[in-house]
């Protein structure tokens, strides 16, 4: 694992009152397998914080929910998950400048994107320690996952392919979800995903915004029931209430349980394949379902899985191994009435989060295809 400092100057905006250094600490612990090596999957907290204004930079702010839970969260990660092997790269971050406006966060996903880093996946841990809600309701077994339905970078053409066959409802982001209620339930039984189909809550935002609008599939953990007391509040008593985000509000098991959630996840995208890339679906009047893929390039990959589910289904409820194949059809199941989705498999039965196919018309099936947006 090597860590590094990404150090930037940011210019003034509507919270930074002057030009400021923003700083974020980066840990990479390297991918071992050649042919994953550069899939990147990136975990982070941000480690400002803020009182009830966002420029008041001499006020106390503990900041210990917000978001000192995810970056202890992310640290305890680093410190346990650097001695393991990996095929592919985990990236482990804490950012700065969250409050300010994601600016660490978006100066990261900036950077990988010119540099065209294949960010597979990127969780956001924000506000993860708090198990006693506003509501008066304690729940120490259950996480939030937000996950983005239409794509935060969806081009007019895409829309338009959406409208007519539907899709809002299985973006990358969606997908990946999914694989981590998947996994995590799996491996960390004490703990319930919840996931919540929209990017993030009602007047917020997060870090993985800016990964979302390059196109890098990304989600948010939060814990279930917040307490807004306990979040950008200056310290203090009022009426007997005490306001501030000291970390006696903090459930420290809580954050640990959340951390295992997100460790598991992460263990578990970085020892499988890559999604499939290039995934589309045979658009003709047929009775028939026809999936077609492009290789996957590790050594260990032992086949591929079709996944389906009803149109109405949260979830993927089915799944058909079928080899070491590109192109699969589905006799007398109508792509009309069931949603599919491909994923890749290694020798030791770790699964890739599942790519949901585009379209792929007639015309263009007559032609060799080698695009992954034909
Ligand atoms: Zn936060």
């Amino acid at each position: 694992m090597t860590v590094e400092k990404q150090i930037y100057e940011q210019a003034k905006a509507a919270r930074v009152p002057q030009p400021t250094i923003i700083t974020n600490i980066v840990a990479t612990l390297k991918g071992s397998q050649p042919q994953a090596a550069d899939r990147i999957y990136v975990v982070s907290g941000h480690y400002d914080s803020m009182c009830n204004s966002p420029t008041d930079a001499k006020c106390d702010a503990p900041g210990a929910n917000d978001d000192a839970s995810g970056t202890a969260a992310v640290l305890e990660m680093a410190r346990v998950m650097a001695k393991f092997e990996f095929d592919a790269t985990i990236v482990f971050m804490a950012v700065a400048g969250e409050e300010q406006g994601l600016l660490g966060s978006t100066h990261f996903a900036e950077e990988a994107k010119e540099k065209k880093w294949d960010v597979e996946a990127m969780f956001t841990n924000d506000i993860i320690g708090n198990s006693l809600g506003g509501n008066g309701i304690r729940d120490r077994n259950t996480v939030r996952v937000f996950s983005e339905g239409v794509p935060s970078n969806e081009t007019a053409a895409e829309a338009t392919t959406r409208r007519s066959v539907g899709g809002e409802n299985d973006s990358p982001s969606r997908q990946l979800a999914r694989f981590i209620k998947e996994t995590s339930e799996a491996f960390v039984p004490q703990m319930t995903v919840m996931m919540v189909y929209r990017r993030d809550r009602y007047g917020r935002g997060g870090d993985h915004i800016p990964f979302l609008e390059r196109g890098y599939p990304a989600v948010r953990f939060t814990e279930v029931n917040e307490d807004f007391r306990h979040q950008h509040q200056n310290v203090r008593t009022e009426n007997g209430v005490q306001y501030g985000d000291l970390p006696e509000f903090v459930d420290f098991n809580y954050v640990a349980n959340v951390a295992r959630v997100n460790a598991a996840s992460l263990a578990m995208l970085a020892y499988a394949p890559a999604r499939p890339k290039g995934v589309t679906i045979i658009s003709r009047l047929s009775d028939d379902t026809e999936l077609r893929w492009e290789a996957n390039t590790e050594p260990d990959l032992a086949g591929y899985e079709i996944v389906w589910r009803d149109t109405t289904s949260p979830v993927w409820t089915n799944s058909k191994a079928v080899g070491k194949v590109t192109t699969f059809t589905l006799k007398g199941m109508s792509k009309d009435n069931f949603f599919f989705g491909v994923r890749a498999v290694d020798n030791e039965g770790n699964r890739s989060p599942v790519t949901y196919p585009k379209p792929m018309t007639r015309q263009a099936t007559d032609r060799p295809t080698t695009s992954s947006n034909p």
